[in-house]
């Protein structure tokens, strides 16, 4: 007889991954909150030392799966066989955090004041898109709002590399390669051999 799973809160967590997007456009300084997305993986992986977060409470691999599989924007396809080589994957991991270092590098020099700050977003790290009906003024510094615009660029490119290659191939190729998924499988990996030499 089947099983019939049960769902839970969690399963409806694309919801946020929506919700994460909608707020930062009309306010940017939402986009602070993906530092939750950033972090809990992370945290799951070296606390339980499994991939728990990544099969169960991800939003944006519930969302991918859902559009790719329940709307049928996927094709469905297999996915050429080097997007998730290690090199690939390292390798992705590596610019990804060159990126992350810079966006931080960023927000310092607007921090110094040795830059202005520029209400816009940039795209695959190359296009810059004006944004600035998501500034509203407040008692907060400028360079808090710099990595709130660097943030959501990061966010919303990643969704977008996310969505491309769940079109093209399967729902979740994404998680091949997402960065996060790397970081938590290499925390695991670590977890998990320190427990066998204990
Ligand atoms: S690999 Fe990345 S996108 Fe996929 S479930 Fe894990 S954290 Fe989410």
């Amino acid at each position: 007889m089947k099983k019939i799973r049960k769902n839970h809160w969690y399963d409806y967590l694309w919801i946020w991954s929506i919700l994460y997007f909608a707020l930062g456009f009309f306010n940017i300084l939402f986009a602070w909150l993906g530092l939750i997305d950033f972090l809990l993986p992370l945290v799951f992986a070296a606390v339980f030392g499994n991939k728990w977060f990544c099969n169960n409470m991800c939003g944006r691999g519930q969302l991918l799966w859902l559009l790719g599989r329940k709307g049928k924007c996927s094709r469905r396809a297999s996915a050429p066989k080097w997007l998730s080589s290690k090199w690939f994957r390292y390798g992705f991991l590596a610019f990804f955090l060159t990126m992350f270092g810079n966006m931080l590098f960023q927000t310092y020099l607007v921090f110094s004041k040795a830059q202005s700050l520029k209400m816009a977003i940039k795209l695959f790290w190359t296009f810059k898109v004006p944004f600035k009906w998501a500034y509203h003024a407040s008692a907060l510094p400028d360079w808090s709002y710099k990595f709130a615009f660097g943030f959501y660029s990061l966010m919303l490119t990643s969704t977008l590399i996310g969505l491309i290659c769940m079109v093209l191939f399967k729902e979740r190729t994404w998680c091949t390669f997402c960065p996060m998924g790397t970081m938590t499988q290499g925390i695991c990996q670590l977890k998990n051999k320190d427990k066998k030499e204990n």
